[in-house]
C-alpha cells in the first residue's frame, strides 16, 4: 500500500488528479499540501475519503516526518497575471518546492512533475516536439514561470541521470475546464466569466495568436496514464495536449455566440505573448497509444460554461438580466 503526496492538490489540475488517485485501491494515504494561493479549498471539499488529508502550507516549508512512495508536484500558479505579479514566489514554489519534495520521497519512489508547454516560449517550430529547445527569454516578464519549469525539469532529469531517480514529467498545453478560478485570468475562464456576468469578452491583440486548448478531463487522463505507467522505455518529458490549434479570437467568438452575442473588445497584448502553441504528440501516441483528447473545444467550452454558472451561482435569469442591462447600456 502506498503513501502519496500531491503538492498543489487544491488547484485546478491538482484537485482533478486527486480524484483519480482516490480511485486507486493501492493507496493507503493521500496528503495534499497547498497554500491556497491560486488553489481553492472548494476544489477538494467534496472529498470524504478517510485516506485523504489536507495540509495548508507552502510546499517549500512543509513539515512532516512522513516519506512518500509517490510525489506529485503541481504547486505553482499557471496563469500569466498571477505568476507575473509574484515572480519570486513562483520560482520558489516550483524549484525550492521540488527540493523540499525530493526530501520526502522514499528511496525507490516516483517523482511526477507538471511542467508546461511554456518551456517552448514563443516557438519557431510547429508543432513542438519535446526535443525542441524552445525560444524563451530568461530576462522577460514570463520568465519566472518558464524558467522555473525549465530549471525544475533540469533538476529532476539530472537526478534521473546521476542517481537513477524515477521521474515522470508532463508538459500540458493550455488546459481549461471546471475548477478554474473565476479570477484566474486565462483565456477560456476569463471569456466564460465575462460572458456570464454580462461583461464584454476581452481579446488581447488581434486574437489571431493561437493555442491548443485541452479539456481538463482529457489532460488528466493523459497524466494518470503516464504517471502510473511502469512498463515504458520512454524517459523524457511528455507533451500532453490537444493538437487542434485554434485562434484566441475564434474561441471568443464561439463563447460570444453561445451566450447570445456578448460583445468582444480588443485590448493590448500582454508582454511577450506567444504567437502559437501546438503539441507534437508523436511521443504521447507511442507511450500511450490508447489515449487521445476526445473532447472538442466546442463541447469542452460548453461544459465549462455550465460549471462556471453553478460555481458562480449565476442563474439563467441573472444571465438574461445582465444581457438586457448590456443592451440597454448600448442604447438598443
Ligand atoms: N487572452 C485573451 N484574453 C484574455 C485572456 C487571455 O485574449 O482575457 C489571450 C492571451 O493573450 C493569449 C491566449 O489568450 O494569447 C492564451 O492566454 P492564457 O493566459 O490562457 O494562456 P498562455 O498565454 O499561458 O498560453
Amino acid at each position: 500500500m502506498k503513501k502519496v503526496l500531491v503538492a498543489g492538490g487544491a488547484g485546478f489540475l491538482g484537485s482533478h488528479l486527486c480524484d483519480r488517485l482516490l480511485n486507486r485501491t493501492d493507496i493507503e494515504k493521500l496528503v495534499v499540501v497547498d497554500n491556497l494561493w491560486t488553489g481553492r479549498e472548494a476544489n477538494i471539499s467534496h472529498i470524504r475519503d478517510p485516506r485523504f488529508q489536507f495540509v495548508r502550507s507552502d510546499v517549500e516549508n512543509l513539515q512532516t516526518s512522513d516519506k512518500f512512495d509517490e510525489v506529485y508536484h503541481l504547486a505553482s500558479p499557471a496563469s500569466p497575471p498571477w505568476y507575473m505579479k509574484e515572480p519570486k514566489r513562483t520560482i520558489s514554489a516550483n524549484l525550492i518546492g521540488a527540493f523540499r519534495l525530493l526530501d520526502l520521497l522514499k528511496k525507490g519512489g516516483r517523482f511526477c512533475f507538471t511542467s508546461s508547454s511554456e518551456v517552448y516560449g514563443d516557438p519557431l517550430v510547429s508543432p513542438q516536439p519535446e526535443s525542441y529547445k524552445g525560444q524563451v527569454d530568461c530576462t522577460g516578464p514570463r520568465s519566472s514561470y518558464d524558467e522555473s519549469k525549465r530549471c525544475t525539469e533540469s533538476l529532476l532529469f539530472e537526478m534521473q541521470r546521476t542517481q537513477g531517480l524515477d521521474v515522470k514529467i508532463v508538459r500540458p498545453f493550455n488546459v481549461y475546464g471546471p475548477r478554474t478560478r473565476p479570477d484566474d485570468g486565462r483565456a477560456v475562464s476569463n471569456f466564460v466569466a465575462q460572458a456570464l456576468t454580462g461583461r464584454p469578452i476581452t481579446v488581447f491583440g488581434d486574437g489571431l495568436q493561437s493555442r491548443s486548448w485541452g479539456y481538463v478531463d482529457d489532460i488528466i487522463d493523459g497524466f494518470a496514464r503516464y504517471f502510473w505507467m511502469n512498463e515504458t522505455d520512454y524517459r523524457g518529458p511528455l507533451n500532453v495536449g490537444n493538437d487542434r490549434e485554434i485562434a484566441v479570437l475564434e474561441v471568443a467568438q464561439y463563447i460570444s455566440r453561445l451566450m447570445g452575442g456578448i460583445p468582444i473588445v480588443f485590448e493590448p497584448s500582454p508582454p511577450h505573448d506567444p504567437t502559437n502553441r501546438r503539441p507534437d504528440l508523436t511521443n504521447a501516441n507511442y507511450v500511450m497509444p490508447e489515449w487521445s483528447c476526445a473532447i472538442s473545444y466546442e463541447e469542452g467550452v460548453a461544459k465549462t460554461l455550465d460549471w462556471f454558472r453553478q460555481d458562480m451561482k449565476i442563474t439563467a435569469a441573472e444571465v438574461a438580466e445582465a444581457g438586457s442591462r448590456r443592451l440597454a447600456k448600448a442604447g438598443r
